[in-house]
C-alpha cells in the first residue's frame, strides 16, 4: 500500500489545488448543503463550464472529447481536492459520472457529437432512470416497457427516485423490451429527451425540506431506434457499465465526521461524558480503518488496476456513521435539537440537515444490506443470496 503521492501525483494535486483556490471558497462544513441555495443550478452550470474550459471537467476522458487524458488516480486526487472547496457539483455528478460515459461507450458518432460537449460544458444535464417502485435493489425486475413501432420504440411506465429529473434535459432509461426471457436478458437502454411530450416529472418532497429527486411517468413516449444504446436485450450489460463508473467516487466525506463532533463536544462542554467518549473512539477507529481501505483502492488505481468489491465497505461505514454522529450531536444540543437562536443555526444546523440526509445516503447507490451482500459474497466468499428467478422468463412471475 502506498500512503504518499508519487512526485507526479503530488504535482497534479498542487496544480488542482491552485486552480480550485483561484475560483472557489474553501468548504465551510458549518454551511448547509449547498443544494438548497436559490442560484445553485446556475452556479453549477458556470462552474462546470470553467472546469471544462480548463480540462479539469473529466480528468480520465481522452483529450479529443474535451477530457484531460489523465489517469483514474488523478481523477481521485481531483475529487479529493474539489471536495475541500464549496464547489457546486451535484447536478452534474450522475450525468457526467454515469450517463454520458454510457453514451460514449455505446452511442453512435452522432450521439457523441450531439451530447458530449454540451454536457461537459454544463449546458445540458442528464439523469439516470433505472429504479422503479418495485425494482430498486433488484433493478433487473423493472416493468417499464418499450415496444417497437416502426422506426420508434414506445415507452410506458414509471420510474422513481430519479435524482435531478426536474432539471434534466436528457436521461438514460432502462426498459423491458422482451418479457419472455429471464429478467436480465429482456432489457434495453435508450436515450430519452426529458422535455418531450409524454414525460411527466413529479418532484418528491423530502424530510430535509428539499426536492432533489422525482417520480417520472412515461406515457406513449416515442424514442427513435437510433437513440438505442446497445443491442435490444443487452440493456443489463449497458447498465453494468453505467454502474461501474461509480467506482471512482472515493472523494471527500459526506458530512460532519468524528473530528467535527469532537470539536462540537468541546465547545458544548460534553467531552467528559464516558458514553460519548466510547462512541467517539469507535468512530475514530472505523474512520482510520476506512482511510486505509481507501489507500488500498487508490494504490490499485495508481498501478492501473481496477479496484475490487471491497470498495463497497466505504459507503456502509460513512453513511451509518454520518447518521450516528448527527444523532449524537442533536442529543447533545438538548430539547430534541431545536435551535431557537437564528445566529446559532448556521453553525449547528448542519447536524440536523445531515441527520435527515443520512438515511437517503444509506439507500442510494446500493442499500446497506445489498452492499453487505456484495462484501459477503465477493470479498469474504460466503454462499450466494437466493435467486429463484434467475433462469425463468420474466413473464412467468
Ligand atoms: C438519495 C437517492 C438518490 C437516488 N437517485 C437515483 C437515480 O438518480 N436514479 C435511479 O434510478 N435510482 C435512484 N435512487 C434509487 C436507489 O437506487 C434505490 O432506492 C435503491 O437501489 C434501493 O431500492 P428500493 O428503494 O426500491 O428498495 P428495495 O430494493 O425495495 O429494498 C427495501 C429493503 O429491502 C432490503 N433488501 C432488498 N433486497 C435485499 C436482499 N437481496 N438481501 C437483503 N436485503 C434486501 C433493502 O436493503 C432495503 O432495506 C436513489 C435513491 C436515493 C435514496
Amino acid at each position: 500500500m502506498d500512503f504518499k503521492d508519487s512526485p507526479e501525483e503530488a504535482a497534479f494535486r498542487a496544480e488542482a489545488h491552485a486552480f480550485l483556490s483561484k475560483h472557489l471558497k474553501p468548504k465551510n462544513q458549518a454551511a448547509l448543503r449547498s443544494g438548497r441555495r436559490e442560484d445553485y443550478l446556475d452556479q453549477a452550470k458556470k462552474w462546470q463550464n470553467i472546469k471544462a474550459e480548463n480540462q479539469f471537467a473529466q480528468i480520465t476522458w481522452p483529450k479529443e472529447i474535451g477530457g484531460r487524458g489523465g489517469t483514474p488516480m488523478q481523477q481521485v486526487i481531483w475529487n479529493q481536492e474539489e471536495g475541500k472547496f464549496d464547489a457546486p457539483i451535484a447536478p452534474f455528478t450522475i450525468g457526467l459520472g454515469m450517463c454520458v460515459p454510457t453514451v460514449i461507450a455505446f452511442g453512435s458518432d452522432e450521439h457523441k457529437k450531439r451530447y458530449v460537449q454540451k454536457a461537459l460544458h454544463g449546458e445540458e444535464i442528464w439523469c439516470q432512470l433505472f429504479s422503479e417502485p418495485a425494482a430498486g435493489s433488484d433493478v433487473a425486475g423493472l416493468k417499464t416497457k418499450a415496444v417497437k413501432d416502426g422506426d420508434d420504440w414506445v415507452l410506458n411506465g414509471q420510474k422513481v427516485w430519479t435524482s435531478g429529473a426536474h432539471y434534466a434535459d436528457f436521461g438514460i432509461v432502462l426498459a423491458r423490451t422482451d418479457p419472455d426471457v429471464p429478467k436480465h436478458k429482456g432489457l434495453t437502454m435508450f436515450i430519452v429527451d426529458m422535455k418531450q411530450q409524454g414525460v411527466e416529472v413529479r418532484p418528491i418532497h423530502q424530510a430535509s425540506g428539499g426536492s432533489e429527486f422525482n417520480e417520472v411517468y412515461f406515457t406513449d413516449v416515442r424514442i427513435p431506434d437510433s437513440d438505442r444504446l446497445g443491442e435490444p436485450g443487452m440493456g443489463w450489460k449497458v447498465a453494468l457499465v453505467t454502474l461501474m463508473n461509480e467506482r471512482l467516487a472515493v472523494g471527500g466525506s459526506p458530512g460532519p465526521d468524528w473530528q467535527e463532533i469532537m470539536d462540537y463536544a468541546r465547545s458544548a462542554g460534553t467531552m467528559s461524558d464516558p458514553v460519548f467518549r466510547a462512541k467517539l473512539a469507535d468512530w475514530y477507529v472505523a474512520a482510520q480503518g476506512y482511510k486505509l481501505t481507501k489507500f488500498r483502492t487508490q494504490t490499485a488505481l495508481s498501478k492501473g488496476e481496477t479496484p475490487g468489491p471491497e470498495n463497497s465497505i466505504g459507503k456502509v461505514i460513512t453513511a451509518n456513521h454520518l447518521q450516528d454522529i448527527c444523532n449524537s450531536a442533536i442529543e447533545m444540543q438538548g430539547h430534541y435539537g431545536i435551535i431557537s437562536d437564528k445566529d446559532e443555526a448556521a453553525a449547528n444546523a448542519i447536524f440536523q440537515e445531515s441527520f435527515l440526509w443520512a438515511p437517503g445516503l444509506r439507500i442510494a447507490g446500493g442499500t446497506d444490506e445489498i452492499l453487505k451482500n456484495i462484501i459477503a459474497e465477493r470479498v469474504l466468499g460466503l454462499p450466494q443470496d437466493v435467486r429463484v428467478d434467475k433462469d425463468k422468463p420474466f413473464s412467468a412471475f
